[in-house]
């Protein structure tokens, strides 16, 4: 049996005063222990937040983090400024990060691997844009992420491993995969940790759906077998649109 997870990216949105006033606010009503529930401040706000939200429901996660323990990495945030934060997910490789910073796969894999070494625990993002998808690459691209992200974890990592599946047109877009072509993308996904790893860690793992998730349609994609959680952007960012997401059940 796998518990849903819903995480917010606040993305670079929300001074410290706004991001804290929201997870007080978030934390007042996610009182229940049925679904995990994490946001992703902006890195000012870390800080705040994770005072704001402790002894709460809710955990706090970075929206990325350095390749490096230390050193000449000027503006990067390692993991282990992170942990003293008392951080404790990070999201790695999320397709703006890939997009607009032209962070490859194999930096990725690096930051995954440096995380797990600081026992953060990691959403990994994969998912392809329009043309992948119109040309029939859909399951090339995601997983291809997916085995680059995950090079050299092992199998005893994995519990702390979440995949997020985000079509790269669904995010910020309006626009959402269908329940039934999200979960065949998640069916794909779940396959393949079957072959990388074996079939108790392929089915004990949460893969998350991110793009364009809103109160109207998180119900029927949290419905579909394959789909565990959802990473949300824009409709994390106030209670009227995250609360409803993650009381998707009720
Ligand atoms: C995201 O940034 O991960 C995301 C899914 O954004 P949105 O929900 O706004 O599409």
């Amino acid at each position: 049996m796998r518990t849903a997870f819903i995480a917010g990216n606040w993305k670079m949105h929300k001074t410290r005063a706004e991001a804290v006033d929201l997870a007080k606010q978030l934390a007042a009503d996610v009182t229940g222990n049925r679904t995990r529930v994490m946001v992703a401040p902006p890195f000012t706000a870390l800080s705040a937040v994770v005072d704001a939200l402790a002894g709460s429901k809710i955990q706090v996660g970075a929206q990325n983090m350095g390749p490096a323990v230390s050193g000449a990495h000027t503006g990067e945030v390692s993991p282990a400024m992170l942990v003293d934060l008392g951080v404790t997910v990070v999201i790695l490789g999320h397709s703006e990060r890939r997009a607009t910073y032209l962070e490859t796969d194999d930096l990725i894999n690096t930051k995954v691997t440096l995380a797990l070494e600081h026992q953060l625990d990691v959403i990994l993002c994969v998912g392809e844009t329009l043309e992948e998808r119109e040309a029939g690459k859909v399951d090339d691209v995601v997983l291809g992420q997916l085995r680059a992200g995950l090079n050299n974890v092992s199998a005893g990592s994995m519990a702390k491993i979440t995949i997020a599946y985000e079509p790269v047109w669904a995010i910020g877009t309006g626009k959402t995969a269908s329940p039934e072509d999200a979960n065949a993308v998640h069916a794909a996904i779940r396959a393949e940790l079957a072959r990388l790893y074996d079939q108790t860690i392929a089915e004990n793992c949460i893969i998350q759906y991110g793009g364009s998730v809103k109160p109207g349609n998180v119900k029927a994609l949290m419905a579909m077998e394959h789909i565990d959680g959802a990473l949300v952007g824009g409709a994390s960012l106030a209670t009227d649109t995250f609360l409803p997401i993650v009381a998707f059940d009720s």
